[in-house]
This record gives C-alpha cells, structure tokens and sequence, in this order.
C-alpha cells in the first residue's frame, strides 16, 4: 500500500486502523521446494532473488523469532566495498551495485545514504598498507582516495590530530561507501519476497531436520511441526554452529557477541562513516541526528544478545581518544547482536557434506553490507547448484584445503565493519 500524506494524516488520527501489514503473516504448508532457516536480511534477500531471478515461489523463511530481531535490526548500518583481496573484492562491489539500485528494486524506502567511510591511519606502515588496498580497489574498478591529514581535517576537524599513540595522518576513503537503514531493509525484502508468493513464518524454530534413506535432508522438523522441502538454506548467523549441529555438520565458527551505541540526537556534525581501527571504535551520525558507535567483540563466546561492560568502557574509551567532543554527549542506550565469525574473517556461501543442506554463514561484523550479494549469490546456488561468478571462493573446504581468503583486516578487525 502506497500512502499519501493525506492519507498518513488520517490514518495517524485514526490510531493507524487503516494500515496493513507489508507481508503476508504465512501459516506453514506440507512442503516447499525451497526453505530458508533465518529470517534475518540474508534469509529474507535469498527468498526474494530465488522468486525474482529463479521463478521459485514454493519459498518458505522460517524465523523463530521475529522478522528483524536478529543482527539485521541490530547493526551500525555500514555499507561499504573496501576490500582488498581478490575473492571478496568483487563480491561486495556486486553487494555496493545491488544497495545502488535496492530501493527502486524494492520499490521501498531504505533510506541508502552513500555519504562515505573513511578509514583513518596512523603511521606510514598502515599508510602503506591503505595505499594498497586502495590499488587493489582501483585495479577491480572501485572508487577510492587517499587522504592525506589535512584532507581529513578539513572533512573531519572534531578529530584529535596529535593524540601522542595514535596521531592522525590521513585516511582511505571510498565516497560511495556510507549506511542503510537496517530494519527497513529486512521490511523491504521481506514485502518483497511475499509479494511473489514467499511465505513468511515467524515464531517458528528449526529444532531438526527430516531425512531420506540416502542421507540427504528432507525437510525440517519445527515447533509448529514437521516441514518438507527440496532444498534447505541455512542462513541464522550467530546461531549458524547450533543449527548445523542438529544436521551432524561442525563449522569453523565461533559466535561472539558485538555491541553497539546510539547517543541523544544532536545536530549534524559527523559527515560520513569515520573508523578508528587502531582503537576499536567507529562511528557515524544518524538521519535522527544520534551518534551511532561501536568497536570490537566481546572476549567471549556467547549466543546472548547483550555484552558486558569491560567492553562498554573499550569502546568508550576509544571514542574519546579520537574524538574527545563525545564526551560531552549523553548515551541512550546500547546493545548486542551474535556474530558468526569465520576463521579467515570471509564468509561461506557453499552447500554442505549433507545432500539438500546449503550454507550461507560466517559473515563476521562485515554481513549487513553483503545482504544483497549473499541473497543473489546464496539463490543462485539454491536454485542452480553452481557458484555465483563473484562468491566462488566462498567454499566451506577451503579451512582444510588452505585456500583462506584472509581478509580479517579489511573484514572484520581492525577497520571494523
Ligand atoms: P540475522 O538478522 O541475525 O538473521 C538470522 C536469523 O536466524 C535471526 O533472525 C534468528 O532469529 C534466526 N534463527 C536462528 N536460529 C534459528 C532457528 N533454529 N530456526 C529459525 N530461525 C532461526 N555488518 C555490516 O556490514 N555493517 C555494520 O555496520 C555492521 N555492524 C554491526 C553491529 C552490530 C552491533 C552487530 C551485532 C552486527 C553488525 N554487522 C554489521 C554484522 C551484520 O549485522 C550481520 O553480519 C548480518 O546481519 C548477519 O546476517 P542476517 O541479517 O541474516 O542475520
């Protein structure tokens, strides 16, 4: 439904009785050809490519909580495509294309704003070393700019330039990198997705799966009954190991719980995304005006969805030591998402040793950028069993073959997310 502002007004008035729902509150059926274990943006973006560049409408999203409970309603909204290796550079320039054209895809607001990342450095190594990330964007087509200090003062003159550790020397910036608003996103995909015959099912966990007399699965057993499939996605993130394991697959993942803060609204003052890897902390400014931050993993393994305070005063602490005016602004409230961290920081969008079981996990802090590709890339799969061209490296074997894609630098630590 589209609404005017007449329409918003009479509605707000009326208690908002007028609205519906963006989806179809599915009930689950005997058996589908497609179901997709998550219902976070990776789930939902893989069920609405399977029915608008396969055909394949017999698609079902189990979540089993809520549409947008998981880290796709709980991260700091980057997106970016500054990698610098060959098998992930091209993935996510593919992702930065697909968010380009997201909303007029979507035909829905996701607020995709590209007002820039900016990583700063500090020494003439990690100068070095952003030069050539910056290259190697450049070698695959991709915008990026090296900023020298003064550059970055002129964008950025709040910063503390000549904090004795950590003086700033300048920065990498890719223009076109900047932030979408999360939420909006899983609501876009999953209008999306139904609107094309996908049932949605929230309040459903998978607690097992189906199996044939070959081995391969067959459906999934559920808290709202046994469901059959063709092919089973697997898309839970943080939850990736727990669910793998009801299939008899270990991973090489380890859940760890992230954090993040918002602070009041003030006015604009932070112009894009600005990250201080060398001190675990980045931050950028919502539309809303609130200072959005945060820094790095808990030191634990967990699947709790809050962190602990040793790592409230690590992010804190970092934000002031760039950024000392942050001490003036108030904290309204933080919170915490379970990452699904691979070994060599990139992710896995591959099918497993079990016939009819596919993955797509191991996203680490870096997946809310990558929503798009993954549900592209993970459909293709699903729906041909061949890599997509720009995921192929993306294979589970690759953590016992060697052929790491060890990225953790640009993907995860220490240029966060
Ligand atoms: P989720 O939204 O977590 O979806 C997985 C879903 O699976 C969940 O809804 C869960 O309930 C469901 N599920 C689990 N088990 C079952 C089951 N048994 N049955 C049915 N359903 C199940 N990335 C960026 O690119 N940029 C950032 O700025 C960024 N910042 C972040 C900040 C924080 C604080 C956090 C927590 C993450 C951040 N990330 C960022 C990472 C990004 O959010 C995740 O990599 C990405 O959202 C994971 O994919 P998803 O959206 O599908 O996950």
């Amino acid at each position: 439904m589209r609404y005017s502002i007449l329409s918003l007004a009479r509605n707000a008035l009326s208690g908002n009785r007028g609205w519906r729902p963006a989806w179809r509150a599915a009930e689950p059926r005997d058996g589908y050809d497609v179901v997709i274990i998550g219902g976070g943006g990776h789930g939902l973006a893989t069920a609405f490519y399977l029915a608008k560049n396969h055909g394949l409408t017999r698609v079902a999203v189990l979540e089993k909580g809520w549409i947008g409970g998981g880290n796709v309603g709980r991260n700091t909204t980057i997106i970016r495509s500054n990698y610098g290796l060959p098998g992930n550079e091209p993935f996510y320039e593919w992702s930065m294309k697909l968010w380009e054209g997201l909303e007029q895809a979507l035909n829905y607001n996701a607020m995709v704003s590209q007002r820039g990342v900016l990583n700063l450095y500090h020494s003439d190594a990690q100068r070095d070393g952003f030069a050539r990330r910056g290259n190697a964007m450049r070698l695959h087509g991709v915008d990026s700019e090296l900023l020298d200090r003064e550059a970055v003062r002129r964008m950025a003159p709040f910063l503390n330039y000549d904090q004795a550790r950590f003086p700033i020397q300048g920065g990498l910036l890719q223009a076109r990198g900047g932030t979408a608003r999360h939420d909006a996103v899983a609501w876009g995909y999953a209008r999306g997705a139904s609107d094309l015959g996908v049932d949605i099912i929230q309040n459903c966990e998978v607690v097992g799966f189906l199996r044939d007399g070959s081995g391969a699965v067959a459906g999934v057993e559920t808290t709202r009954g046994a469901i059959r499939a063709g092919k089973i996605g697997m898309a839970v993130a943080g939850n990736t190991s727990r669910v793998a394991a009801l299939a008899g697959v270990k991973l090489p993942i380890e859940s760890h719980v992230l954090q993040a803060f918002v602070s009041e609204a003030l006015k604009p003052v932070i112009p894009g995304v600005i990250t201080f890897g060398a001190g675990h902390f980045y931050i950028s400014q919502s539309d809303k005006g609130g200072l959005v931050f945060g820094g790095d993993i808990d030191g634990y393994n967990s699947y709790a969805q809050r962190g602990n305070l040793p790592v409230v005063e690590d992010v804190c602490e970092g934000g002031m030591a760039v950024m000392p005016m942050i001490g003036r602004a108030r904290l309204l409230r933080s919170w915490g998402g379970v990452m699904d961290m691979s070994m060599d920081g990139s992710p896995i969008i591959d099918r497993t040793p079990v016939p009819g079981l596919y993955l797509n996990a191991g996203w680490c802090y870096g997946g809310f950028k990558a929503t798009p590709a993954s549900g592209w890339c993970f459909a293709h799969l699903l729906a041909t069993d061949l890599p997509h061209a720009t995921a192929t490296a993306y294979r589970l074997d690759r953590f016992r073959t060697g052929h790491l894609i060890d990225e953790k630098g640009q993907g995860a630590q220490p240029n966060l997310h």
